[in-house]
């Protein structure tokens, strides 16, 4: 469609004048708004194949929240010279420095919190999906099925749990039926296995609290369940142990651009030099492509919102189970918004209700909110009536990183010669890292290679992570010699997820020196069940104090500044 015909459109639609441009990467748009679902809605309409679209229409009367960044300032790395810097600790920084470690290259990965998996990667469903909602080719199709299919081998060799239960996708109408056939040829054509049609009779037999509701469903058995959190920290840890260096607490600010690459990166620990950049920078990718003057996309913040409810809750579905399209919403089926989530039996075993897509204006807004809450709930409750309220432990939002295109972006840029960008990375990108990464630093050997670098492997990669110790999962006889060996481990000190003083010991010695009780939630899950923390976290926080030794407080939550105790008043 001609872009004088949107423009036309968009002014009837919206009462809006947009000043359009174009080059041969993407359309620019500029302008004012007065509702954020507007401005989003106006970058979709002009979305062109083959184009990008960079979105500059401004929230009118809106600030946009200043960016989050650490509460320090070193020299650390000034100076320092890297092969490959990698900008972002979410699954797709990790996972494409993890990668680059089977070549012999100086690998340095930054990220601006005080771990890894602080954005989207830590705040998900952890479904590794099998692709049945992806309708045509795209990079979010490839990667995610290429993806699916090499987790569980991923995770064996990071020692990070896997659960492929599959998912059934419910429908309350015969004429869906129809519909769904459609899908379980698309999903054969794709390469997707095993996904077939189930009857009312079989759906009720396989999850019975559906009953009720369902008239079939759609059952891929190639779905699967990972803790997005541990798998991130897996793969950094097992970049460490294979070479590459994490500096947490490292933000970058701005880049320097000579003769068409990026020549110099400057970060709050100092200024230092690399021959290429990866920008895995989640919602702000697009702004670090902006420091290189690459700025051809716009990320859009899409806050999605999840409940979790007690893993002992009686009625909750034990299989999952996503609503389906209805009658009224199958246009939207496949859209981009929202891969549907449903009622998730996470790969610990709690269950997770959602997410929703709401569009945002500020990038790290995480906050919640009672509509999310009742639009989650609300929804998945008409599927399963004995979802109770009074089940739920804890809620939380994470933010996906949206292209108006609603694809990845994964490529060298065409304009700065050394910056690749992995962007855009919103749902499938848990599912999608482990085949992205891979390819990602193919791309970046084979760049260094053509400016005449010697690429060579790295034959002393090692691609295992010792799986950490998890004594709940061990039997009574495993437990008893564990303990005897090291009586730490007989120690309970988050008593709902049964987390011994040995497990966090053993969490707090991790590669990248995190010391934060959040840090140690990630790792163990020591403070995520049923009281969310009240009677562990001043142990832990004694406990991070006598391993580093220093005073409980010194201890932080979570990154620089986040202390949580002022003074000692008595014995904790
Ligand atoms: C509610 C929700 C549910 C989802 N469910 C699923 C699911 O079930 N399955 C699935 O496959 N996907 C799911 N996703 C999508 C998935 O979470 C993301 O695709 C994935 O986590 C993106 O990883 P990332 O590393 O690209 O980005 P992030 O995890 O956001 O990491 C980006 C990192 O860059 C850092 N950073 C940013 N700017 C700078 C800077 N200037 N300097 C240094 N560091 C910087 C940030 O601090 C952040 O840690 C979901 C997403 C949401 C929000």
């Amino acid at each position: 469609m001609d872009i004088s015909k949107i423009k036309q459109q968009v002014k009837k639609d919206y009462g809006v004048e947009v000043a359009v441009s174009e080059d041969e990467r993407s359309i620019f748009l500029s302008g004012e708004c007065g509702a954020w679902a507007d401005v989003v809605a106006i970058g979709k309409a002009f979305v062109q194949p083959g184009k990008h679209v960079v979105n500059d229409i401004r929230l009118v009367g809106h600030e946009e929240q200043p960016e989050r960044l650490p509460a320090l300032k070193d020299g650390a790395l000034d100076g320092t010279d890297w092969d490959v810097v990698v900008i972002g600790g979410g699954i797709s920084g990790c996972a494409v420095a993890r990668e680059l470690t089977r070549y012999r290259l100086r690998v340095l990965l930054v990220e601006k919190h005080s771990d890894v998996a602080r954005g989207a990667s830590g705040a998900n469903n952890g479904m590794v999906h099998a692709g049945i909602d992806l309708k045509h080719e795209c990079l979010k199709l490839k990667y995610g099925v290429a993806g699916n299919a090499i987790y569980g081998e991923v995770c064996e060799e990071l020692g990070v749990d896997f659960r492929r239960s599959g998912q059934y996708v419910i429908f309350d109408s015969r004429l869906i039926r129809l519909f769904a056939k459609g899908t379980v040829k698309r999903a054969t054509k794709h390469g997707i296995p095993g996904v077939r049609i189930l009857n009312k009779k079989e759906i009720s037999e396989a999850e019975p609290s559906v009953k009720d509701f369902a008239v079939g469903a759609l059952y891929a058995p190639s779905t699967g369940y990972v803790s997005p959190y541990q798998l991130t920290i897996a793969y950094a840890e097992n970049a460490v142990h294979n070479g590459a260096v994490v500096s947490l607490n490292t933000a970058v600010l701005g880049m320097e651009v000579e003769d068409g690459k990026v020549a110099r990166v400057r970060t709050n620990r100092g200024e230092l030099t690399a021959r290429c950049v990866v920008n895995c920078a989640g919602v702000f990718a697009d702004k670090i492509a902006d420091m290189a003057g690459d700025r051809y996309f716009s990320i859009h913040p899409r806050r999605g919102t999840d409940v979790m409810l007690d893993p002992r809750a009686q009625g909750v579905p034990e299989q999952t189970i996503s609503m389906g399209p209805t009658l009224k919403s199958l246009s939207k089926f496949g859209s981009g918004s929202t891969k549907g989530g449903g009622v998730i039996r996470t790969a610990d075993g709690n269950y997770l209700v959602g997410p929703d897509a709401v569009e945002i204006p500020d990038r790290e807004d995480t906050s919640t909110c009672a509509e999310s809450l009742e639009a989650v709930l609300g929804k998945h409750m008409q599927v399963c009536p004995t979802l109770r309220r009074g089940d739920i432990i804890a809620y939380f939002s994470g933010v996906r990183a949206a292209t108006y295109e609603e694809d990845f972006i994964i490529e060298r840029s065409s304009k700065i010669a050394n910056l690749v960008h992995v962007a855009g990375i919103q749902s499938p990108g848990i599912t999608a890292a482990p085949a992205f990464s891979k390819d990602v630093a193919a791309m970046v050997a084979e760049y260094l290679t053509s400016t005449g670098m010697q690429v060579q492997a790295n034959e002393r990669f090692d691609p295992r992570r010792p799986r950490p110790v998890k004594a709940k999962q061990l039997s009574d006889g495993e437990r008893d010699a564990l303990i005897k060996r090291d009586p730490d481990y007989g120690k309970i000190i988050c008593r709902c997820e049964q987390v011994s003083l040995g497990e966090i010991k053993n969490a707090l010695n991790n590669p990248l020196g995190v010391q934060t009780i959040d840090g140690v939630k990630r790792r163990v899950r020591a403070g995520m069940g049923r009281c969310q923390g009240g009677f562990c976290m001043p142990l832990i926080t004694k406990i991070i104090a006598e391993q580093a030794g220093v005073s409980v407080t010194d201890v932080t939550k979570d990154d620089i500044g986040s202390n949580i105790a002022v003074g000692e008043i008595k014995e904790v």
